[in-house]
């Protein structure tokens, strides 16, 4: 994953596009940079790696050396951007965030064209996905018929910032809008971004939300639309329930809202359905489990509580280990138990959603060792069936990983996958199955999740204009 934010200001920006390009921090581990445009100096780039150390830590030295009254920053977990890239269309500078799923087919497509065209290459002769993204935009005589020609070429998703040699920013949404871009304004400049609340701490006021596949200009002057948006759309639904941070709004539905909102639905249907089992607290994985148990709390009448809490001065980054050992090793080593809230008590832990049920699994341990009575797990979403093949989306890049499908596999072998739809349904024999073997092999009292209909309603937007992917397979 990764995420974005712009500026383009009468005065220098170059403390706005650091704080706004931080505030996307919690989207990606690997890289960041910024590229930003001062009218004697030029565009001027700077790249690091913040896998171990945060954004704002790297760039500090920034204030040193750069200046500038228009810039883009991203942060991500893959190659290394913005790239300045010097071609037909003149010189700017690109981040691109996505993925591109026939990354191979264009450039073996585009190698093999003719005119001697090549790559820079990275690690093992990879591509950097956005000097790619510039090899399609610039086939064109314009930046808007070269970024409407790399969305048509790309399978997968590209939202894009292009920022000019004359300061200017051009911005795409990708073509479905699988990701959000909004734009703030204040009174010296204009800013873009993923996370809107990046703009809004900054003194930028909300104007508009991209549609999919729109593309804009954005100046001291003001956004002009260059192409206008497509009906389609297909917002991920996992914005909300997981990876958004909880302070932003996308389509018009905050973050925090709809997992309270979810929380809320799932106890709704768990009193009809006769589910909700007796329990002395309701509490949420931290930290995206917590606003979706505050919702079940509310509506269940339980009372909320956090029976640990996430040792965090020194320990911010969950994901940031590379192997499952320490991945683990780091997640226990920053639970902190309060044994008031534990011992003899019968609790019910509500999580965003379940991958590979690791850590769900070591919680639950952590807890019983600790004495509780009784865990009881709850997912604020679906059972994953599918890995998310649009984002570079780390909670769930591949199909083996699932817990789903490795429990089909095992209860009837690999031809069971052709029943995914059975199993997604909790009211047939199959869907039982798979939930009751998830919660045995976790360890909790008893296991249940929220339906598709459920996180749907929660979010508030019609079915049709949401990615479902992860959970029905439904392109
Ligand atoms: S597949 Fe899942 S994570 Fe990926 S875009 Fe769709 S809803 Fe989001």
């Amino acid at each position: 994953m990764g995420g974005f934010f712009g500026v383009v200001s009468k005065r220098d920006c170059l403390e706005d596009l650091y704080f706004g390009t931080d505030y996307h921090s919690h989207l990606g581990t690997n890289t960041g940079g910024i590229a930003i445009y001062d009218e004697e100096s030029g565009l001027q780039r700077e790249i690091h790696r913040i896998k171990k150390t945060p954004f704002r830590t790297k760039f500090e030295k920034i204030f040193e050396d750069f200046k500038g009254t228009s810039g883009i920053g991203c942060i991500n977990d893959s190659e290394p951007q913005p790239l300045i890239i010097r071609s037909n269309l003149g010189t700017y500078a690109l981040c691109v965030i996505g993925v591109i799923n026939n990354k191979e087919d264009l450039i073996n497509k585009y190698l093999s064209s003719g005119g001697g065209h090549h790559f820079a290459t990275i690690d093992r002769g990879a591509v950097n996905t956005t000097e790619l993204v510039a090899a399609m935009i610039n086939q064109k005589d314009s930046f808007v018929e070269g970024i409407l020609f790399a969305s048509e070429v790309i399978e997968g998703t590209a939202s894009i910032l292009i920022l000019k040699s004359d300061g200017h920013i051009i911005v795409a949404r990708d073509k479905v809008g699988r990701l959000p871009v909004l734009v703030g304004k204040c009174e010296d400049g204009y800013a873009v971004a993923l996370e809107s609340f990046s703009y809004h701490k900054l003194g930028y006021e909300d104007i508009k939300e991209l549609g999919p596949g729109e593309i804009g200009e954005l100046s001291v002057d003001g956004y002009v639309e260059l192409s206008a948006p497509h009906e389609k759309m297909r917002i991920c639904s996992f914005l909300w329930s997981y990876y958004g941070y909880p302070t932003s709004t996308y389509e018009g539905v905050n973050v925090e809202m709809m997992r309270c909102r979810n929380g809320q639905i799932m106890a709704r249907d768990e009193k009809l359905n006769g589910t909700l089992p007796k329990i002395d607290y309701v509490g949420g994985v931290p930290d995206s489990g917590t606003p979706h148990a505050i919702g079940y709390a509310n509506e269940s009448g339980v009372s909320f509580a956090r029976p640990y809490i996430k040792y965090s001065p020194t320990w911010q980054r969950s994901f940031m280990p590379n192997t499952q050992s320490d991945r683990s090793r780091v997640a226990k080593m920053k639970q902190i138990p309060i044994y008031d809230l534990i011992e003899g008590k019968s609790l019910m832990m509500v999580d965003d959603s379940i991958v590979r049920g690791t850590q769900l699994k070591e919680t639950a341990e952590f807890l019983y060792e600790n004495k509780a009575k009784a865990v009881h797990m709850r997912s604020a979403c679906p059972p994953i069936m599918y890995a998310c093949k649009y984002l570079n989306f780390s909670r769930n890049t591949s199909d083996v990983d699932l817990i789903t499908r490795r429990v089909i596999i095992e209860l009837e072998g690999e031809d069971g996958l052709q029943y995914i739809d059975e199993y997604r349904d909790s009211n047939t024999d199959r869907g039982k199955r798979l939930r009751q073997t998830m919660c045995d092999k976790l360890g909790f009292d008893s296991l249940e999740f929220q339906t598709l209909q459920g996180l749907v309603e929660s979010i508030g937007i019609e079915e049709c204009k949401l990615c479902t992917y992860c959970w029905n397979g439904r392109e």
